[in-house]
């Protein structure tokens, strides 16, 4: 175009559209959806500023919240368009191709090592996938700020941006023309793009609509010459039409009836929010549907626990949760720098923010879902709903439903009542589906429940009950605290544990000699994070946690020590004397022992040994 300025692609973007061009993949259906939620993400926006400024939106189609699908198999050109914020010349720029989002190289890397092309809008670089169909793009968007502007690209390093003079003006929002590639004629199809929006974004919240054709019977008159024989054998009429004709014979030509297409709108989603039904109205496969769309995650893994809900009382608001299959691929990279959680705030069906920091703690920024609230104000801006007094009630709730779905996950677990105690066997063989999603999930997520444990003093009995870890009985198995505590020995006070690197490292422990052989259970925490997570977890149940390698193990036979403390003490005191007292607090008669002559004991409230070795690691 003659008035064309043209851009090079940042470089992460550009190896992402070589992969994307590149690839074999062969569901490249995902492109479809990914515009598609883009689309109602615009339309959000202007949603959201409509709320404090009702000009905003304009007036007559402008007003329309919704998205169009439109194809022209002549041209070989599917278009989707929305009446959403729409972008100015400089976020054309910016969004869509100079500015790489964090999760570009993430993805391109991931991409490398064959990972999993459907993930592509978790990565925040959804909008490229259409770049598995066509091959050469054109954005044509307009904003309320700037005029209408179209980018566009053949994928080949770079876009162009040029002020659209040639197409008809949108009002406002965006259309995105794909010219398909030969291959991608089946996205020409409508019955393929009804079905993708039906299995895809279904649980969009804006009306789809596509351009479909429709069969329909219209009246043409008779030509003159055509016999009457013809006529009256060719179309069955109703008795009322004969009467019609009858009584029109003579003024109105004569018609008959022929099949012709035509086109219209024809919506394609039930807008009505999912979370607004009744929870027994809403099935299993929905769930996990609006848990893909809501999510962008469109693997095959279904969520491992949902919980659906209304609270009532001084607050009220609608609630869907979710725990996912897999964690998200930043999930403890960026854990302490700000970032959004993934619960999504609507105030009366109008979405309003996921970037609500405050909504749930960070332990819990793994959970996916939405909250939807008919007490907050609808009028204000993100910033004064930040501060609404509601949102802390709103945030005590969602964090005690949040533990409550994951410790069902557990007792629905039959792996889990297995161990258990009170195990009912026929409810456990009952749900084959059930069976091993507590492990999934503390692999996925365990991480996330230990440093709940550290910030949240509030629920941190709630959160050790979801504790697994192994111990020295649990036989290669993850075992919890009441399990532990089920087995302790009788007269057994603390809840015994040890920190190091690994299990076999610990297995070998000179700590662990004597109580093995006395039958104590000792838990094996390997994690480094666990050594963080002890000095917060004191108690459980009324029990102490004793670290075995540290000062303070009581075995009870207090009396036995006593005496042997008392014969040993001369040696005790001259071999103090001997190791200078900068290295060493004390030297004491050991009750821990079995084989090793002795060792060395780190106090109390000091770092353990393990802890020492993590903080040097973490220093060089
Ligand atoms: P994401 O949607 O995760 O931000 P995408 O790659 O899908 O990532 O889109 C990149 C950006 O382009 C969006 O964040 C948005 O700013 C802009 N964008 C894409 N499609 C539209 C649209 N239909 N209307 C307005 N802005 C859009
Ligand atoms: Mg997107």
């Amino acid at each position: 175009r003659s008035n064309a300025e043209k851009f090079e692609f940042q470089a992460e973007v550009s190896r992402l559209m070589d992969i994307l061009v590149n690839s074999l993949y062969s569901n490249k259906d995902i492109f479809l959806r990914e515009l598609i939620s883009n689309a109602s993400d615009a339309l959000d926006k202007i949603r959201f500023l409509s709320l404090t400024n009702k000009e905003i939106l304009g007036e007559g189609d402008n007003t329309k919240l919704e998205i169009q699908i439109n194809l022209d198999k002549e041209k070989k050109v599917l278009s989707i368009r929305d009446r959403g914020i729409g972008m100015t010349r400089e976020d054309l720029i910016k969004n869509l191709g100079t500015i790489a989002k964090s999760g570009t190289s993430a993805f391109v890397e991931k991409m490398h090592s064959g990972g999993d092309l459907n993930l592509i809008g978790q990565f925040g670089v959804g909008f490229y996938s259409v770049y598995l169909v066509a091959d050469y793009v054109e954005v044509i968007s307009k904003h309320n700020d700037d005029k209408q502007y179209i980018w566009e690209s053949k994928a080949d390093g770079s876009f162009a941006i040029s002020e659209d003079v040639w197409n008809e003006p949108l009002g406002r929002g965006t259309e995105i023309r794909l010219h398909l590639r030969e291959e991608a004629g089946e996205y020409l199809e409508e019955f393929k793009l009804k079905e993708l929006v039906k299995k895809y974004s279904e649980f969009i919240n804006f009306p789809i609509y596509i351009w479909a054709s429709k069969e329909v019977e219209v009246e043409t008159p008779v030509d003159e010459d055509e016999s009457s024989e013809e006529e009256e054998t060719s179309e069955s009429s109703s008795e009322e039409e004969e009467q019609v004709d009858e009584e029109d014979a003579e003024t109105k030509p004569k018609t008959k009836k022929v099949k012709d297409t035509t086109y219209e709108w024809e919506i394609l989603n039930d807008v009505k929010a999912i979370w607004l039904r009744s929870p027994k109205e809403v099935t299993d496969d929905e769930y996990n549907k609006f848990y893909h769309s809501l999510a962008k995650d469109f693997s095959d893994e279904k969520p491992l626990a949902w919980s659906h809900f209304t609270a009532e009382g001084d607050v009220e608001f609608k609630a869907v949760l979710f725990v996912p299959p897999k964690a998200p691929h930043d999930l403890y990279e960026s854990y302490y720098n700000a970032r959004k959680t993934y619960v999504k705030l609507y105030v009366r069906r109008v979405f309003i923010s996921d970037e609500f920091d405050e909504f749930l703690p960070k332990y819990l920024n793994f959970l996916r879902g939405l909250v939807d609230s008919d007490t907050l104000p609808l009028n204000v801006s993100r910033e004064m709903l930040q501060q609404h007094s509601s949102l802390k009630t709103i945030k005590k709730k969602l964090i005690r439903k949040a533990l409550d779905m994951i410790r069902k996950i557990a007792d629905e677990d039959p792996d889990e009542s297995n161990n258990k105690e009170d195990k009912d066997a026929e409810k456990a063989s009952d749900d084959n589906e059930k069976k091993g999603q507590y492990v999934k999930f503390w692999n996925e997520f365990g991480k996330s429940i230990k440093l709940g444990i550290v910030e949240d003093a509030s629920n941190r009995n709630r959160l050790a009950k979801l504790l697994r870890f192994e111990s020295t009985k649990s036989g290669g198995k993850l075992t919890s605290l009441d399990q532990y505590i089920s087995r302790m020995k009788p007269g057994q006070k603390d809840i015994l544990y040890i920190t190091g690197t690994s299990k076999e490292q610990l297995e070998k422990s000179p700590f662990l000699e004597r109580l093995t052989k006395k039958n104590y259970e000792v838990i094996l925490f390997t994690d480094p994070v666990d050594e963080y997570l002890m000095q917060y977890l004191m108690d459980y149940e009324d029990k102490k946690f004793q670290n075995v390698s540290k000062e303070g193990l009581k075995l009870g036979k207090e009396s036995k020590d006593k005496e042997l403390k008392e014969s040993f003490k001369e040696l005790t005191k001259w071999w103090k004397g001997a190791l200078t007292s900068e290295n060493v607090d004390d030297v004491k008669i050991s009750n821990r022992l079995d084989n090793s002559p002795c060792v060395v004991v780190t106090s109390k409230y000091g770092w353990s040994a393990n802890m020492e070795r993590i903080m040097q690691s973490q220093s060089l």
